[in-house]
């Protein structure tokens, strides 16, 4: 048994099972053992490849669709914001695609939200000079105008998980059987935040609830409405959580969330309507990633890069612009979600 899961059996025995969200908090982001906290686990050696690491084109389309929004926009002095930028790659693209849009870098502070202090150690290292403010809490996100992406974010944000029973909710609790930690489920009970889902859910259907999500959904739509800008929020998952969806992977393979607490990344599928439904009066416009990336140009995009390419470095181009955009890859199951002002259209990759 690896030190965290000693720490957590202890805690079970003394105070009783935990929510799957307590226990996801502290696999990922415990201070010495959380799987964030300790290390960098992206790229083909580590445990998953996410959309910027796969090609920078993936950044370089957003940072044009953002300096779209920016100069559509009267091109305002603002925030240029990322959550959970990981190793950096993201925002270097996005800043490296928009040099030359006159005014861009000027006018927008670059602002990262990053709980890891290792990743804000290996994000400083990626951007180099760039001046950056990290923050802790969505809250500190300035009153200005903000042009924000996440990647692969909400997912790693904890989650309960929700049994329908008869009029009820069995919710799903980490405790001990043999003296090993396991997943169990409550006694059924009503829940008041899931009395709209009786409607869908069937009896033994699933639900999962973000509770981190929603309130950071809320702060980036006020800023929007307030003060103009645009979110672009790229994740896997669906327009409503149904079904069972945690899941844990390492090594690019799925594994036992309770084997090893804190070497093994933890998530579950956004409910993107759950973000949207929270950042009103801000408007939504929801999609596949293969789409977006697709009505932002990577077909030419990926062209012009393949013509100063051959040999393995094309072959690796070809397979990473299949792997963003076709239907059998990432490209249906990650969708993306903008939010913007109710008051303009909505932006460049979205109907
Ligand atoms: N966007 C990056 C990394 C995705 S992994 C990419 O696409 O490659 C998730 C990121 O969110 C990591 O940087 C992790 O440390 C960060 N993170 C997870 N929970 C967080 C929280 N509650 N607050 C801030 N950052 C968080």
């Amino acid at each position: 048994m690896n030190a965290l899961a000693s720490l957590l059996c202890a805690r079970i025995a003394q105070t009783g099972p935990m929510t799957l969200a307590d226990y996801m908090a502290e696999c990922l982001m415990h201070p010495e053992h959380g799987y964030y906290s300790t290390r960098d686990p992206f790229g083909s050696f580590g445990d998953f490849t996410t959309a910027p690491e796969i090609s920078q084109m993936f950044g370089e389309l957003l940072g044009l669709a953002i300096a779209q929004a920016w100069i559509d926009q009267g091109r305002p002095r603002g925030t240029l914001a990322e959550l959970g930028p990981g190793r950096g790659t993201l925002m270097a693209d996005i800043l490296r695609a928009t040099k030359g849009v006159a005014g861009f870098h000027e006018a927008l502070e670059v602002v990262l939200m990053e709980a890891s202090p290792t990743l804000r150690a290996r994000q400083r290292a990626t951007l180099g000079d760039v001046r950056v403010t990290w923050i802790d809490h969505i809250d500190q996100l300035p009153e200005a105008p903000v042009f924000l992406v996440a990647n692969e974010f909400f997912d790693a944000l904890p989650i309960r998980q929700f049994h329908r029973d008869g009029a009820g909710w069995r919710e799903t609790v980490v405790g001990l059987v043999n003296g090993h930690l396991a997943a169990g489920k409550t006694a059924p009970a009503p829940m008041a935040a899931l009395e709209h889902r009786l409607k869908d859910v069937p009896p033994g259907g699933i639900v999962e609830i973000c509770p981190a999500a929603a309130p950071i959904a809320a702060t980036i739509g006020r800023r929007i409405v307030a003060h103009g800008g645009l979110a672009l929020i790229f994740d896997y998952g669906g327009w409503r959580s149904l079904g069972d969806t945690f899941q844990a992977i390492s090594s690019h393979a799925f594994a036992d969330p309770f084997a090893e607490p804190g070497n093994a990344d933890l998530t579950a599928h956004v409910d993107f309507e759950a973000l949207a439904l929270a950042a009103r009066p801000a408007a939504a416009a929801f999609d596949t990633q293969g789409r977006v990336l697709g009505r932002l140009g990577i077909d030419a995009r990926a062209e012009a890069l393949a013509a100063r390419l051959q040999g393995h470095a094309l072959h690796s181009h070809r397979a990473a612009h299949r792997r963003l955009t076709d239907p059998s890859e990432m490209g249906s199951l990650f969708k993306a979600l903008a939010l913007y002002r109710a008051t303009t259209p909505p932006p460049a990759g979205f109907d």
